[in-house]
């Protein structure tokens, strides 16, 4: 212990020294590699580098998550579209790892039903782990099943919805997990939501796939779409972009 403490001061002692001698501010400047441009979004336009998952017009970058056939949710001519109850959970064709995503959402303005029956859908990062869209607008329910919730995990730090009715954004920034060849998890993914601009999960441990019963238990995976759920209510989205990081 103690030739460690010596080893470690000797050490902090080498830094400082170095730290020290260096007395020109260029020394520390980096002009490689480049920074890629960016021109950032405006309004409900996307940033430039931006893959537009739902504009409105289609659902080409969707499929069903059952059996991979044509979205039937249906399309408002609003550039928006709303779930189509028990057409079931639509996915993108693309799969996705860590990411940046843009998403507006919106439950129905007739408030009907309470707890987990009001506005219920979700966004399911690669395919498994679930950010939960509810409305729980003067609506209460178990705290780490509400909106932006990561689903049966984590409450959110606060509850900023929007009344019924009104559209909210969520900003979701994502690092999927990592395994190593043997199939063992290395490192949870992590998730950050940021909901109508209040952030609501900073950096949180996601502890495993979703799960309605039950723990959850992580399984090695790649690359999988992002899902958004029919939970039987008539929730809206428009707006969805992403950023692969
Ligand atoms: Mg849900």
């Amino acid at each position: 212990m103690r030739l460690f403490v010596v080893a470690f001061l000797s050490l902090a002692n080498l830094f400082s020294t170095l730290s020290a001698q260096i007395t020109d501010p260029k020394a520390t400047e980096f002009w490689e590699p480049q920074v890629r441009v960016v021109t950032p979004g405006e309004g409900t336009k996307p940033p430039s580098d931006a893959l537009v998952l739902f504009d409105g017009s289609n659902f080409s970058a969707w499929q069903s998550a059952k059996d991979s056939s044509n979205v039937t949710w249906t399309l408002n001519g609003d550039g928006s579209a709303t779930v189509r109850p028990s057409a079931g959970d639509i996915v993108t064709k693309k799969a996705f790892g860590d990411c940046q995503l843009h998403i507006e959402f919106r439950t129905p303005s007739v408030v009907k039903g309470e707890s987990q029956g009001r506005g219920n859908s979700g966004i399911f990062l690669q395919n498994r782990y679930e950010i939960q869209v509810l409305d729980c607008y003067e609506n209460r329910t178990y705290s780490n099943g509400q909106t932006a919730s990561v689903y049966k995990q984590s409450l959110p730090l606060v509850n900023a919805c929007r009344k019924p009715g009104e559209w909210q954004t969520y900003d979701i920034l994502y690092t999927a997990p990592r395994f190593n060849n043997d199939g063992i998890l290395i490192a949870p993914a992590r998730v950050t939501v940021i909901h109508n601009g209040v952030v609501a999960q900073l950096n949180t441990e996601i502890k495993g796939p979703t799960e309605y019963i039950g723990l959850p238990n992580y399984k090695a995976h790649g690359k999988s779409g992002i899902k958004l759920q029919d939970h039987g209510d008539l929730v809206s989205y428009r707006n969805i972009w992403i950023r692969e990081l």
